[in-house]
């Protein structure tokens, strides 16, 4: 069972946009499972996670993703690479990791990543990758050593020594990057070129276009970003056309995966949208817009993805295959290299 409800309105651009679009086998690169018991903050029941993440998202499990997939994308098998949410200091890392693994092991070709921080020893890590089978690394900038979650460097929220170790493992590392210009600032783009160059085994994956939610950043990074041979690219929770054509253009398509962000950001209702060099997700309760003269209600912001996806899919002329690709193939080959090393 989940909470979510499907309208006449979901249920229309399903049907008139993207049930053709959306192939039979998907491999979900990007999502959350979590326990809201592993966020440890005391002061977590006033907290702006609790009403979604404490109350109608408690807990993500493999069985609820599968529930919201048949629900928003039926008949289709899913797959995914999952980790955890990460709440912020304190988490309970652990438990989380542990958490995340179990769910994984439910699917035969889904997978884990562990959550990290720069605090954890070589020795934590190396155990809890045997321990439980993570596949890498999913570093957040909430836990950069600086403190500074908008403006810290790569190397600021994930230590050089677990790159070391997802190089020497071939593992996979499921980055965000910060900063206010995100993958287009200078450094940003310097350090992940040299990081990648210096541990070729990693394998990066930027997260939500490289966190290029229009086109601007990606426009300006692209000709850098296509000369590393070890960075791939999700599509998760970005809902403009012009992201995702900058971004099957700039990088080459065989390098996007498909990825829902769930759970929650892609089951709830809004979507992110963006202006100036700015971008911020509006929701059914963050605006105060009037909508009388047309249909006002909002549908799911995986649907608003994957109409951008769509409609940059459309200009390019994708093939079958380079679609099939998107939402499987890539993704599937990436785990099972991460898997094979
Ligand atoms: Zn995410």
């Amino acid at each position: 069972m989940t909470p979510l409800t499907i309208t006449d309105l979901d249920a229309r651009i399903w049907r008139e946009e993207l049930d053709e679009f959306v192939p039979s086998q998907v491999y979900d690169i990007h999502t959350h499972l979590y326990s809201w018991r592993h966020n440890l903050d005391p002061q977590k029941a006033s907290s702006g996670y609790a009403k979604l993440l404490g109350e109608q998202f408690a807990e993500a499990t493999t069985e609820l993703a599968d529930a919201c997939d048949a629900q928003l994308m039926p008949g289709r098998s899913v797959e995914r690479l999952s980790f955890p949410f990460p709440f912020p200091h304190p988490c309970d890392f652990a438990g989380a990791n542990a958490f995340v693994a179990e769910q994984a092991r439910m699917r035969a070709a889904s997978a884990s990543l562990m959550l990290v921080h720069p605090g954890l020893s070589d020795d934590e890590v190396e155990r809890e990758l045997d321990q439980h089978g993570h596949l890498g690394f999913k570093p957040y900038r909430w836990y950069s050593t600086t403190g500074d979650a908008v403006n810290c460097r790569i190397t600021d929220f994930m230590s050089e020594r677990q790159i070391a170790i997802a190089d020497r493992r071939g593992l996979i590392i499921m980055m965000h990057v910060s900063k206010r210009d995100a993958i287009a600032d200078e450094e940003n783009l310097r350090d992940l070129t040299e990081l990648s160059a210096s541990y070729p085994n990693a394998k990066w994956i930027l997260a939500h276009c490289a966190r290029s939610y229009s086109a601007w950043a990606l426009e300006r990074a692209a000709s850098r970003l296509r000369e590393l041979p070890n960075v791939w690219y999700d599509t998760s929770s970005v809902c403009e056309t012009d992201a995702m054509d900058a971004l099957y253009q700039g990088v080459g398509c065989d390098r996007v995966m498909y990825a829902s962000d769930d759970i929650p950001v892609g089951v709830l209702r809004g979507k992110y949208i963006t202006f100036g060099y700015a971008w911020a997700y509006l929701s059914e309760t963050n605006h105060s817009m009037s909508l009388a003269h047309c249909d006002g209600r909002m549908t799911f912001t995986r649907y608003e993805q994957l109409r951008a996806m769509r409609r940059a899919a459309r200009r390019l002329n994708l093939s079958k295959t380079q679609i099939q690709a998107l939402f499987h193939d890539t993704a599937a080959s990436l785990v099972q290299a991460a898997r094979a090393h």
